[in-house]
């Protein structure tokens, strides 16, 4: 039985060559595919996944291809749209991207693709393919498995997640960890989908449950959301001169800890007057591991007060895609509360 595999590659180090060929220090730059496949026999047409596998392959590259530094939310919808137009033709899908911003695209490709039944693999790597110890021939292969479960025996994992140095994770629970380390990526807060080793494994209780949603690809993200970082000394108006535009939407805040912040009448003040304004505010934490608890200590239990949402235990990249989601589907504030406290797609456990 052949299986066919969409693989859609958009840039990153994986596919980079040095800008001046003859100096190994030149920048990196982003090279197309086409030239890049022979360093990959296994997925040639005569090579491993397709001779023995049956694995039928299709690449498209963005027309943008780059370092995945310079995409924005329109990328993620371009992705997507790439995604939806083969759903129906393919029977996993596979996204080449920079490690820069691939937790981002993960998450917010999450939220996009609703009632998705297929695998969509992201990967890349730390060192180009063309390097003699590129880790992109073994995060690319991996991948493939993924993408191509039922071919290898291993049970699907319909969803998008993040396959990088031999663990597949979760694309809204992971982070990138590391610049250098071949073990790039974590997710800190949810158990890893999948051990890659010399079997693999595929944790099935901690995926996501069959859905019962027809696929469809929401068509629109809310770019009026930021996110800032508290730190000791930020001053009051400070905070006010950031978020005071009328513009913004949504607003993310790394808190401290498990949810604590400045809770001076000033500080409190400037959140309330921006909440006033039609501003939804979301705190998340700044710790690598845990969440916000809004009240667990005297320094968040203002905030609880004042309306301000709990982001649970969200990485910062699953918080900012699910606040674009959210208020490009609706302004209305109880069903932003909502949705936002809501596990809609295992970004959350509390
Ligand atoms: N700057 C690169 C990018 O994100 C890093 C990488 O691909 O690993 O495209």
């Amino acid at each position: 039985m052949s299986r066919r595999i969409f693989i859609l590659y958009t840039g990153g180090t994986i596919g980079m060559v040095n800008k001046n060929p003859a100096d190994s220090k030149s920048p990196l730059v982003p090279q197309d595919w086409e030239s890049l496949q022979d360093y990959m026999p296994s997925i040639q047409s005569d090579g491993y996944f397709q001779r023995d596998k049956g694995i039928e392959f299709e690449y498209v590259s963005l027309n943008n291809i780059s370092d995945s530094s310079q995409f924005t939310t329109k990328d993620w919808l371009r992705m997507s749209h790439e995604i939806e137009s083969r759903y129906e033709d393919f029977d996993g899908f596979v996204i080449i991207h920079g490690t820069d911003t691939m937790a981002y695209t993960a998450s917010g490709l999450s939220f996009l693709m609703e009632g998705l039944a297929k695998p969509v693999v992201i990967t890349g790597s730390q060192l180009p393919i063309s390097h003699s110890r590129t880790d992109a021939t073994n995060n690319l292969s991996s991948a493939i498995h993924i993408a191509a479960a039922d071919a290898f025996d291993i049970p699907a994992v319909n969803e998008v997640c993040i396959c990088f140095n031999d663990r597949l994770l979760r694309g809204n629970r992971s982070t990138k960890m590391s610049t250098n380390d071949f073990e790039g990526f974590e997710s800190p807060n949810y158990g890893h989908l999948a051990e890659l080793e010399e079997r693999i494994k595929v944790h099935q209780r901690r995926l996501l449950p069959p859905t019962e949603l027809p696929f469809s690809v929401h068509k629109a993200l809310n770019s009026h959301v930021m996110d800032i970082g508290l730190f000791p000394g930020l001053l009051p108006h400070q905070l006010e001169n950031l978020i005071g535009d009328d513009s913004i939407d949504g607003l993310i805040i790394k808190t401290y800890g498990s949810g604590n912040a400045p809770t001076n009448d000033e500080f409190v003040e400037v959140l309330s007057e921006a909440q006033r304004k039609g501003t939804f505010i979301l705190f998340i934490t700044q710790c690598f591991h845990g969440g916000v608890q809004l009240g667990k200590y005297q320094a968040s239990k203002v905030f609880d007060e004042i309306g301000i949402i709990s982001g649970g235990d969200m990485t910062s990249e699953a918080a900012l895609a699910k606040m674009m989601y959210v208020l490009s589907k609706t302004k209305d504030p109880i069903e932003v509360r909502n949705l936002l406290l809501q596990d809609l797609r295992g970004e959350r456990s509390f």
